[in-house]
């Protein structure tokens, strides 16, 4: 059996639409009967929208749920789904701390409430069933002020047992005005030995150079090879990695037609830098990672040893796999003890 990691996966857009109608009809009766059956919530949670903000407009339905009492009751399905149907041995699960606070408190109150929420997914993620080794990323919010997202930073740097890394989500058109705030939290991230990824260059609007020296990984990316290929030598010499999460940008719209990834991973592939293939919101859109792999496939946008090496690079990538390297491996050692070289990080 073949295990894999992913790196990118949103809490609020990892519930699936047939669990969360499910919760909907023990909980939420008046929104259940805004909708004839199930068929008709799956076409309207799962439906391509217009912009990434449209798209990003969905999730604060499922934020709006996850709340510190019922986040154990969907982490429990999310981690029983991944384990048993997408063979996940490793999960980063990134949501902002903040978006899931009770709204009536007063912000100090609230960054006071996140380290609870932080503590709960924690526990929560620890399934003995389901063993999937997983860490949180907290992210960044464009839509929260200065003084919050700071919070969000020293939260991740007290709960290393917990959180592997500090993210900025929040739809990337939307950093411009505040892009000496973002650069002070990334500096601020980095000066506490944080890791960091970020939502950038993943849609035209969405480009900002300034910010890229800053990023352990890139969230998407795709704008870079497609319309900035001159920037990826760069990207190759730090090291850095895209996530790219196919489906999401047809849901989105910010591309027409997948097999434009197909540019993307040759122009990576030729400069070295490395993509690990993720969901982003495996729930929202009904593909898990296993179908990610097999759409690439299917379009013809990458080959089997080229998805092989994007499944090594998630597990090199990975900020918080305990192992060094990848379960394979591990199983090759085990079932084939002579010496034998097994390449290990890039
Ligand atoms: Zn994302």
């Amino acid at each position: 059996m073949a295990l894999y990691a992913e790196l990118h996966r949103h809490l609020g857009g990892s519930v699936v639409p047939r669990v969360l109608w499910r919760y909907f009809q023990r909980h939420d009766g008046d929104l259940v009967s805004r909708f004839q059956d199930y068929a008709e919530f799956e076409d309207f949670y799962t439906r391509p929208r217009n912009t990434l903000d449209e798209y990003l407009e969905l999730h604060t339905l499922v934020e709006s749920v996850q709340t510190v009492d019922t986040l154990p009751y969907f982490i429990y399905r999310l981690l029983r789904g991944a384990y048993v149907f997408e063979n996940l041995a490793y999960l980063e699960l990134r949501y902002t701390p903040y978006l899931r606070t009770s709204e009536d408190l007063s912000q100090s109150d609230r960054i006071d409430q996140m380290a609870e929420i932080v503590e709960v997914v924690g526990k929560a993620s620890q399934i003995t069933e389901y063993p999937i080794v997983t860490s949180q990323i907290l992210c960044m919010h464009s839509r929260l002020p200065y003084e919050v997202n700071r919070a969000i930073i020293d939260l991740a740097a007290q709960s290393k047992k917990y959180v592997c890394a500090v993210d900025v989500a929040g739809g990337d058109s939307h950093y411009a005005e505040r892009l000496d705030e973002w650069i002070k939290l990334y500096e601020y991230a980095l000066s506490l030995d944080i890791n960091t990824t970020g939502h950038l260059y993943e849609t035209t609007a969405g480009c900002y150079p300034e910010l890229l020296p800053y990023l352990m990984r890139i969230g998407h990316g795709i704008q870079i090879p497609l319309l900035y290929p001159e920037l990826l030598p760069d990207l190759a010499r730090r090291g850095q990695c895209l996530e790219v999460c196919p489906t999401t940008y047809i849901k989105t719209g910010t591309l027409a037609d997948i097999r434009l990834l197909k540019q993307v991973f040759e122009r990576c592939f030729d400069a070295g830098v490395d993509i690990a293939i993720c969901t982003d919101n495996a729930g929202l859109h009904n593909v898990r990672l296993p179908f990610e792999y097999e759409n690439l496939l299917t379009y013809d946008i990458i080959s089997f040893p080229q998805l092989k090496a994007c499944q090594d690079a998630a597990f090199r990538h990975a900020f918080a796999w305990p192992y060094g390297q990848q379960p394979a491996s591990l199983l090759n050692g085990i079932l084939n003890p002579s010496p034998m070289k097994v390449a290990v990080g890039s």
